[in-house]
Protein backbone atom coordinates (compact mmCIF):
# COMPACT_ATOMS: atom_id res chain seq x y z
CA UNK A 1 0.00 0.00 0.00
CA UNK A 2 1.48 3.25 -1.00
CA UNK A 3 2.07 5.81 1.97
CA UNK A 4 -0.44 7.74 0.26
CA UNK A 5 -3.17 5.16 0.43
CA UNK A 6 -2.22 3.97 3.67
CA UNK A 7 -2.57 7.58 5.56
CA UNK A 8 -6.37 7.28 4.03
CA UNK A 9 -7.03 4.29 5.27
CA UNK A 10 -5.25 5.34 8.81
CA UNK A 11 -7.57 8.74 8.66
CA UNK A 12 -10.63 6.71 7.69
CA UNK A 13 -11.17 9.10 4.93
CA UNK A 14 -14.37 8.95 2.38
CA UNK A 15 -13.53 7.17 -0.89
CA UNK A 16 -12.44 8.89 -4.37
CA UNK A 17 -15.87 7.32 -5.79
CA UNK A 18 -18.00 9.30 -2.68
CA UNK A 19 -15.74 12.95 -2.90
CA UNK A 20 -16.20 12.38 -6.52
CA UNK A 21 -20.09 12.12 -6.55
CA UNK A 22 -20.43 14.87 -4.41
CA UNK A 23 -18.21 17.24 -6.76
CA UNK A 24 -20.49 16.86 -8.92
CA UNK A 25 -23.44 17.91 -6.97
CA UNK A 26 -21.87 21.03 -5.80
CA UNK A 27 -20.36 21.80 -9.45
CA UNK A 28 -24.67 21.56 -10.18
CA UNK A 29 -24.93 24.18 -7.24
CA UNK A 30 -22.31 26.06 -8.63
CA UNK A 31 -23.65 26.27 -12.34
CA UNK A 32 -21.03 24.10 -13.35
CA UNK A 33 -17.95 25.79 -12.39
CA UNK A 34 -15.62 25.79 -9.53
CA UNK A 35 -12.77 27.18 -9.34
CA UNK A 36 -9.22 25.31 -8.70
CA UNK A 37 -9.35 24.28 -5.21
CA UNK A 38 -6.42 25.89 -3.75
CA UNK A 39 -8.26 29.13 -4.70
CA UNK A 40 -11.58 28.67 -3.44
CA UNK A 41 -11.82 27.77 0.26
CA UNK A 42 -15.29 28.07 -0.05
CA UNK A 43 -15.94 25.39 -2.05
CA UNK A 44 -13.62 23.07 -0.10
CA UNK A 45 -15.61 23.66 2.75
CA UNK A 46 -18.67 22.69 1.25
CA UNK A 47 -17.38 19.26 -0.32
CA UNK A 48 -15.75 18.34 3.15
CA UNK A 49 -18.96 19.22 4.68
CA UNK A 50 -21.10 17.19 2.27
CA UNK A 51 -18.95 14.27 2.90
CA UNK A 52 -18.22 14.38 6.52
CA UNK A 53 -15.14 15.11 6.86
CA UNK A 54 -13.80 16.42 10.24
CA UNK A 55 -11.27 19.30 11.10
CA UNK A 56 -9.03 16.86 12.59
CA UNK A 57 -9.21 15.05 9.00
CA UNK A 58 -8.53 18.57 7.14
CA UNK A 59 -5.50 19.07 9.17
CA UNK A 60 -3.50 15.94 7.85
CA UNK A 61 -0.84 15.98 5.52
CA UNK A 62 1.55 13.73 3.86
CA UNK A 63 4.88 14.65 4.28
CA UNK A 64 7.20 13.89 1.51
CA UNK A 65 11.16 14.98 1.12
CA UNK A 66 12.20 16.52 -1.62
CA UNK A 67 15.17 14.81 -2.74
CA UNK A 68 17.15 17.05 -4.25
CA UNK A 69 16.97 20.10 -2.12
CA UNK A 70 16.41 17.85 0.80
CA UNK A 71 13.35 19.62 2.41
CA UNK A 72 9.90 18.55 3.51
CA UNK A 73 6.91 19.20 1.49
CA UNK A 74 3.69 18.80 3.25
CA UNK A 75 0.77 18.68 1.45
CA UNK A 76 -2.99 18.05 2.80
CA UNK A 77 -4.50 14.80 2.57
CA UNK A 78 -8.04 16.32 2.18
CA UNK A 79 -7.01 18.64 -0.60
CA UNK A 80 -4.99 15.57 -2.57
CA UNK A 81 -8.06 13.59 -2.47
CA UNK A 82 -10.54 15.81 -4.02
CA UNK A 83 -8.01 17.11 -6.51
CA UNK A 84 -8.03 13.09 -7.09
CA UNK A 85 -11.34 13.01 -7.42
CA UNK A 86 -11.72 15.48 -9.71
CA UNK A 87 -9.05 14.13 -11.82
CA UNK A 88 -11.07 10.86 -12.26
CA UNK A 89 -13.85 12.86 -13.27
CA UNK A 90 -11.47 14.21 -15.88
CA UNK A 91 -10.54 10.89 -17.00
CA UNK A 92 -14.11 9.95 -17.34
CA UNK A 93 -15.48 13.13 -20.02
CA UNK A 94 -17.23 14.50 -16.89
CA UNK A 95 -15.41 17.58 -16.53
CA UNK A 96 -12.63 19.57 -18.06
CA UNK A 97 -9.14 20.39 -16.24
CA UNK A 98 -8.67 23.89 -15.40
CA UNK A 99 -6.37 24.26 -17.80
CA UNK A 100 -8.68 23.03 -20.56
CA UNK A 101 -11.14 25.16 -19.14
CA UNK A 102 -8.73 28.48 -18.95
CA UNK A 103 -9.07 28.43 -22.96
CA UNK A 104 -12.30 29.08 -23.06
CA UNK A 105 -13.57 30.78 -19.86
CA UNK A 106 -10.24 32.45 -19.28
CA UNK A 107 -10.35 31.29 -15.77
CA UNK A 108 -8.83 27.81 -14.07
CA UNK A 109 -11.57 26.22 -12.89
CA UNK A 110 -13.00 22.72 -13.02
CA UNK A 111 -15.99 22.69 -15.49
CA UNK A 112 -18.82 20.35 -16.28
CA UNK A 113 -19.12 19.02 -19.77
CA UNK A 114 -22.53 17.77 -20.83
CA UNK A 115 -21.92 14.10 -19.99
CA UNK A 116 -20.68 15.46 -16.70
CA UNK A 117 -24.21 17.34 -16.63
CA UNK A 118 -25.72 14.44 -16.75
CA UNK A 119 -24.39 12.79 -14.02
CA UNK A 120 -25.02 15.30 -11.89
CA UNK A 121 -28.02 15.69 -12.80
CA UNK A 122 -28.06 12.18 -11.66
CA UNK A 123 -26.15 12.42 -8.54
CA UNK A 124 -28.71 15.27 -7.47
CA UNK A 125 -31.74 13.20 -8.25
CA UNK A 126 -32.73 15.79 -10.55
CA UNK A 127 -35.23 14.54 -13.80
CA UNK A 128 -32.74 15.18 -16.88
CA UNK A 129 -35.65 16.43 -18.62
CA UNK A 130 -35.03 19.40 -16.56
CA UNK A 131 -31.70 19.78 -18.47
CA UNK A 132 -32.47 22.77 -20.51
CA UNK A 133 -33.97 25.00 -17.86
CA UNK A 134 -31.20 25.33 -15.11
CA UNK A 135 -28.44 28.17 -15.73
CA UNK A 136 -25.38 25.42 -16.11
CA UNK A 137 -22.56 26.51 -17.94
CA UNK A 138 -21.24 22.92 -19.36
CA UNK A 139 -18.12 23.08 -21.72
CA UNK A 140 -19.52 22.62 -24.85
CA UNK A 141 -22.51 25.24 -24.28
CA UNK A 142 -20.03 27.52 -22.53
CA UNK A 143 -17.89 27.49 -26.11
CA UNK A 144 -21.15 28.34 -27.97
CA UNK A 145 -21.54 31.84 -25.83
CA UNK A 146 -17.99 32.58 -26.19
CA UNK A 147 -18.52 32.25 -29.89
CA UNK A 148 -21.79 34.14 -29.59
CA UNK A 149 -20.73 37.10 -27.56
CA UNK A 150 -17.67 37.79 -29.54
CA UNK A 151 -19.11 38.33 -32.79
CA UNK A 152 -20.91 42.23 -34.16
CA UNK A 153 -23.42 41.70 -36.33
CA UNK A 154 -22.89 43.62 -39.71
CA UNK A 155 -25.52 46.61 -40.14
CA UNK A 156 -27.80 44.71 -43.12
CA UNK A 157 -27.85 42.11 -40.78
CA UNK A 158 -30.80 39.39 -41.65
CA UNK A 159 -32.26 37.91 -38.41
CA UNK A 160 -34.14 35.57 -40.35
CA UNK A 161 -32.02 32.22 -40.89
CA UNK A 162 -33.59 30.70 -44.04
CA UNK A 163 -31.58 27.56 -44.49
CA UNK A 164 -32.77 27.00 -40.16
CA UNK A 165 -34.30 23.44 -40.21
CA UNK A 166 -37.79 24.11 -38.46
CA UNK A 167 -38.06 20.47 -37.41
CA UNK A 168 -35.27 18.46 -37.11
CA UNK A 169 -33.72 18.36 -33.65
CA UNK A 170 -30.38 17.07 -33.14
CA UNK A 171 -28.27 17.13 -30.92
CA UNK A 172 -26.35 20.20 -31.98
CA UNK A 173 -29.56 22.37 -32.97
CA UNK A 174 -30.14 21.49 -28.82
CA UNK A 175 -26.74 22.88 -27.08
CA UNK A 176 -26.91 26.02 -29.88
CA UNK A 177 -30.21 26.82 -28.38
CA UNK A 178 -28.71 26.45 -25.17
CA UNK A 179 -25.97 28.55 -25.55
CA UNK A 180 -28.45 31.14 -27.11
CA UNK A 181 -30.41 31.42 -23.99
CA UNK A 182 -27.00 31.37 -21.38
CA UNK A 183 -25.74 33.84 -23.68
CA UNK A 184 -28.98 36.24 -23.57
CA UNK A 185 -29.59 35.85 -19.57
CA UNK A 186 -26.16 36.22 -18.83
CA UNK A 187 -25.60 39.40 -21.00
CA UNK A 188 -28.96 40.60 -18.69
CA UNK A 189 -27.57 39.47 -15.82
CA UNK A 190 -30.56 37.42 -15.56
CA UNK A 191 -32.73 39.89 -15.06
CA UNK A 192 -36.12 41.05 -17.04
CA UNK A 193 -34.68 43.45 -19.20
CA UNK A 194 -38.51 45.47 -18.64
CA UNK A 195 -39.53 45.29 -14.63
CA UNK A 196 -36.02 44.27 -14.05
CA UNK A 197 -36.90 41.00 -12.58
CA UNK A 198 -34.43 38.99 -11.01
CA UNK A 199 -35.38 36.05 -8.73
CA UNK A 200 -33.64 32.37 -8.53
CA UNK A 201 -35.44 29.33 -7.61
CA UNK A 202 -35.88 28.06 -4.48
CA UNK A 203 -32.68 25.43 -4.97
CA UNK A 204 -30.90 28.40 -6.90
CA UNK A 205 -30.39 26.21 -10.09
CA UNK A 206 -32.74 28.30 -12.64
CA UNK A 207 -33.37 31.66 -12.92
CA UNK A 208 -37.07 32.79 -13.84
CA UNK A 209 -36.05 35.22 -16.67
CA UNK A 210 -36.08 33.41 -20.00
CA UNK A 211 -33.75 34.81 -23.38
CA UNK A 212 -36.63 35.91 -26.16
CA UNK A 213 -35.93 35.41 -29.19
CA UNK A 214 -36.96 39.03 -31.13
CA UNK A 215 -37.23 36.88 -34.44
CA UNK A 216 -38.97 33.73 -32.75
CA UNK A 217 -38.25 30.37 -33.79
CA UNK A 218 -40.89 29.23 -35.90
CA UNK A 219 -40.23 32.04 -38.02
CA UNK A 220 -36.68 31.03 -38.27
CA UNK A 221 -34.97 33.52 -36.38
CA UNK A 222 -31.49 32.84 -35.34
CA UNK A 223 -30.13 31.92 -32.04
CA UNK A 224 -27.86 35.02 -31.94
CA UNK A 225 -27.82 37.65 -28.65
CA UNK A 226 -28.67 40.41 -31.39
CA UNK A 227 -31.88 38.38 -31.94
CA UNK A 228 -32.53 38.14 -28.38
CA UNK A 229 -33.81 39.84 -25.08
CA UNK A 230 -33.90 38.65 -21.72
CA UNK A 231 -37.48 38.88 -20.26
CA UNK A 232 -39.61 37.51 -17.82
CA UNK A 233 -42.11 34.60 -18.21
CA UNK A 234 -44.86 37.61 -18.07
CA UNK A 235 -43.15 40.27 -20.51
CA UNK A 236 -42.02 37.56 -22.34
CA UNK A 237 -45.21 36.47 -23.52
CA UNK A 238 -46.50 40.10 -23.76
CA UNK A 239 -43.63 40.91 -26.11
CA UNK A 240 -44.82 37.42 -28.43
CA UNK A 241 -48.35 38.18 -28.82
CA UNK A 242 -47.50 41.84 -29.79
CA UNK A 243 -48.50 43.85 -26.41
CA UNK A 244 -45.56 45.59 -26.36
CA UNK A 245 -42.27 45.90 -28.25
CA UNK A 246 -38.91 47.76 -28.60
CA UNK A 247 -38.08 51.11 -30.42
CA UNK A 248 -34.51 50.74 -32.13
CA UNK A 249 -33.66 53.46 -29.50
CA UNK A 250 -34.73 50.59 -26.83
CA UNK A 251 -37.42 52.32 -25.48
CA UNK A 252 -40.91 50.54 -24.57
CA UNK A 253 -43.73 51.23 -27.27
CA UNK A 254 -47.09 49.65 -25.68
CA UNK A 255 -49.83 48.83 -28.43
CA UNK A 256 -53.16 50.61 -27.73
CA UNK A 257 -55.12 47.21 -29.28
CA UNK A 258 -57.09 47.39 -25.98
CA UNK A 259 -58.94 50.19 -27.52
CA UNK A 260 -60.41 47.92 -30.04
CA UNK A 261 -60.70 44.43 -28.15
CA UNK A 262 -63.52 43.65 -25.57
CA UNK A 263 -61.83 41.70 -23.13
CA UNK A 264 -59.13 44.03 -22.94
CA UNK A 265 -58.92 47.36 -21.15
CA UNK A 266 -56.26 50.46 -19.71
CA UNK A 267 -56.05 47.82 -16.65
CA UNK A 268 -54.81 44.94 -18.94
CA UNK A 269 -52.11 47.32 -19.85
CA UNK A 270 -51.49 48.46 -15.86
CA UNK A 271 -51.97 44.57 -15.05
CA UNK A 272 -49.02 43.80 -17.53
CA UNK A 273 -47.00 46.76 -15.81
CA UNK A 274 -46.79 48.85 -19.19
CA UNK A 275 -47.14 51.93 -17.61
CA UNK A 276 -44.50 52.53 -15.31
CA UNK A 277 -41.37 51.99 -17.53
CA UNK A 278 -40.25 54.10 -20.76
CA UNK A 279 -36.55 52.74 -21.13
CA UNK A 280 -35.78 49.61 -21.12
CA UNK A 281 -32.39 47.72 -19.31
CA UNK A 282 -29.74 46.97 -22.24
CA UNK A 283 -26.75 45.51 -22.09
CA UNK A 284 -23.94 47.46 -21.67
CA UNK A 285 -21.67 45.93 -24.36
CA UNK A 286 -23.17 47.38 -27.52
CA UNK A 287 -22.65 44.42 -30.07
CA UNK A 288 -25.11 42.12 -27.58
CA UNK A 289 -27.34 45.04 -27.66
CA UNK A 290 -31.01 43.67 -29.91
CA UNK A 291 -30.63 44.78 -33.53
CA UNK A 292 -32.52 47.13 -35.39
CA UNK A 293 -32.83 44.54 -38.13
CA UNK A 294 -34.52 42.19 -35.51
CA UNK A 295 -36.77 45.56 -33.65
CA UNK A 296 -37.85 46.41 -36.76
CA UNK A 297 -38.95 42.85 -38.29
CA UNK A 298 -40.99 42.67 -34.54
CA UNK A 299 -42.87 46.38 -35.20
CA UNK A 300 -43.90 44.43 -38.67
CA UNK A 301 -45.21 41.23 -37.97
CA UNK A 302 -45.68 40.68 -34.65
CA UNK A 303 -46.59 44.16 -32.72
CA UNK A 304 -50.40 45.41 -32.70
CA UNK A 305 -49.81 49.37 -32.76
ZN1 LIG B 1 -40.63 41.48 -16.65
Amino acid sequence: MSYEASMLAKWHMPSRERVADVLLQVLLEHHGVIKEFNSDSEVVDKIAAKCGVSDAQRNVYLETIYRKENRLKRTSLWHRLIFRAATELANRGWVTRPTQTARISGNREWMLTENGFDAALKASSISLGRKDELAVRSYEVQKIVKELVSVTAPIDYDPVDRTKKKTRVTQETILRFRGFRQAVIEAYDFRCSLCMLRIPSPDALRWEVQAAHIVPNYFQGRDDVCNGVALCHLHHWAFDVGWFTITCDYKLRVSAAWRKNSRASEETIERLGLRKRVELEMPTRRHLLPHPNALQWHHKNVFHP
